[in-house]
């Protein structure tokens, strides 16, 4: 992300000098965004001419610099950076400047049809009360319908129609989704022909996760061929979620069973970016863990199978690919627990600056990211969940590096990210089985009706490409082997029953 910039007030005649509100009004045309930014500069003694800052982007043409007294002809530009003296003129203790400019190309189109809008507009950070409230104000209007925002923390933003409204401190970097495009659908508009009913009729779930509701209009979802999504996304990932609620997805998975499970996620990262707009790192481990926790859930809510965090193979009887009778089909898990033992027994931290497009430990980062909102859940229970996301809603100070953001997470999140650490790895692997056998409780407002009954097993693809990327890892199965083996469905069912048998006497145990 580009840096910000902060525009300093320079003293004219030795007098404390100060800037107040920017208010800008920004509108687009076509493709271009014309921008008119009013703000005020104050003197504590009166003063005949004020020598100040600008910041517009670097690309941006100048149409107008003016203040009370009318045009300011003379100014220097360097860059994105304008300088120049206001009109002189009768001694005075405040001055209002304008500045208009327009930005060319500044609209950013996918699939000709959903338009993004991205600005950064100068604001001054420095406080001086005697004068009025430094703020920054922004309002933005856009042809077609506004699907959502996303704005730089310390602001808060509203749309309507064609029109959003940003309001904060300092200066201010947003943006603006926007699409004519309207939907049946409640919680999504399909930009490519694609089906979402049941990604919308499980779309409660993340509600119900998070205590919250979906910061747009609707979630935008567009699939990619293959080529195009590589080129213009990255090729490693099967889903990719960008701010202001669009989501992608590779075309390939536009048809698999676990294609809701896939735009859960993406949309679980559209419910993650206000509450954690404070991460200025590109640490992701909570945000992935908490958008792997929803797929594995939705997943599992479908009644297909999913792979184990640090445990063992999941085994099941099911429909053989391509041939008749039953196959015994496995899903490994997602990293072993051997794993996990030695990530804490040398001391390992690279979890704190994890992310998944640079880290060489995909897959053990996703299931340790999951694995922290499995534990979260256990111990605080769907509300202490809600309250978590109510807490990571109101962190007012940004973090700069990993540590910090795992700081701010363990005080957030009020857990010391270590989940299932132990100094007896007996203990560690039974968290683990305990953390894998607890899903099934999360508590959901949805109501899954019959398509828990109809499971279906075809969809597993035996050549899956294993650890490439997001929400790959459950792709594969392996082992498709010796057609309609019975005992493989009696000892699962008698693994469901000791499961069973074991909760029962922990209920009574406490
Ligand atoms: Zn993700």
């Amino acid at each position: 992300m580009k840096k910000i910039l902060i525009i300093l007030g320079i003293l004219a005649f030795f007098t404390i000098v100060a800037q107040g509100v920017v208010s800008s009004e920004v509108e687009v045309r076509n493709s271009t965004a014309r921008v008119n930014s009013t703000f005020n500069l104050y003197a504590e003694e009166e003063t005949n001419y004020w020598n100040t800052e600008w910041q517009i982007p670097e690309k941006a043409e100048i149409i107008s610099i003016k203040d009370s007294l009318g045009e300011i002809e003379n100014y220097e530009r360097i860059g994105g950076a304008i300088s120049f003296e206001t009109n002189r003129g009768d001694r005075r203790n405040r001055e209002t400047v304008k500045v208009s400019y327009k930005i060319p190309n500044a609209i950013k189109t996918w699939q000709d049809e959903v338009k993004v809008l991205q600005l950064q507009i100068s604001g001054f950070n420095d406080r001086y009360e005697e004068y009025d409230e430094e703020k920054t104000y922004a309002r933005v209007e856009v042809p077609e319908k506004v699907l959502g925002t996303s704005e730089n923390l310390g602001f808060r933003s509203s749309f309507e129609g064609g029109a959003a409204n940003f309001s904060g401190e300092g200066p201010l970097n947003f943006k603006v989704t926007y699409t004519d495009l309207e939907s049946n659908y409640t919680h999504f508009i399909p930009v490519s022909p694609v089906n979402l009913s049941e990604a919308d009729r499980l779309y409660p779930i993340l509600e119900s996760f998070t205590g919250r509701k979906a910061d747009f209009r609707k979630f935008a979802v567009m699939t990619l061929p293959e080529g195009e999504y590589g080129e213009k996304l990255e090729a490693w990932s099967d889903g990719r979620y960008k701010k202001g609620g669009l989501i992608f997805i590779k075309e390939s998975r536009a048809n698999d069973s676990r294609f809701t499970g896939l735009v859960l996620h993406e949309a679980m990262h559209g419910f993650n970016q206000r509450p954690m707009k404070w991460v200025r790192t590109r640490s992701t481990m909570f945000d992935e863990g908490s958008s792997r926790f929803i797929e594995t859930y939705v997943n599992q809510k479908k009644g297909l199978h999913t792979s184990e965090l640090f445990g063992n193979d999941t085994i099941w009887r099911g429909e053989c690919e391509g041939k008749e009778g039953y196959c015994r089909l496995t899903l490994p898990p997602r990293g072993t627990s051997e794993q996990l033992w030695e990530y804490y027994k040398e001391n390992k931290s690279f979890m704190m600056g994890w992310t998944p497009s640079e880290s060489g430990s995909v897959t053990f980062g996703y299931a340790y990211g999951e694995l922290i909102v499995r534990q979260l859940f256990v111990e605080k229970g769907a509300v202490g969940i809600r309250e978590a996301y109510n807490r990571l809603e109101e962190v007012e100070t940004p973090v700069k590096n990993s540590e910090e953001y795992w700081q701010g997470l363990k005080e957030t999140l009020k857990t010391d990210l270590e989940p299932c650490k132990s100094s007896e790895k007996q203990k560690l692997v039974q968290c683990i089985k305990e953390a894998n056998s607890e899903l099934s409780k999360i508590p959901s407002d949805v109501d899954i009706g019959e398509e828990e009954e109809n499971v279906n097993y075809t969809e597993l693809d035996p050549e899956g490409a294993g650890e490439t990327g997001e929400n790959v890892a459950e792709n594969s199965t392996r082992n498709i082997t010796e057609p309609d083996m019975l005992e493989e469905g009696i000892e699962s069912f008698l693994e469901r029953i000791r499961n069973w048998l074991r909760k029962v006497l922990k209920l009574f145990n406490r």
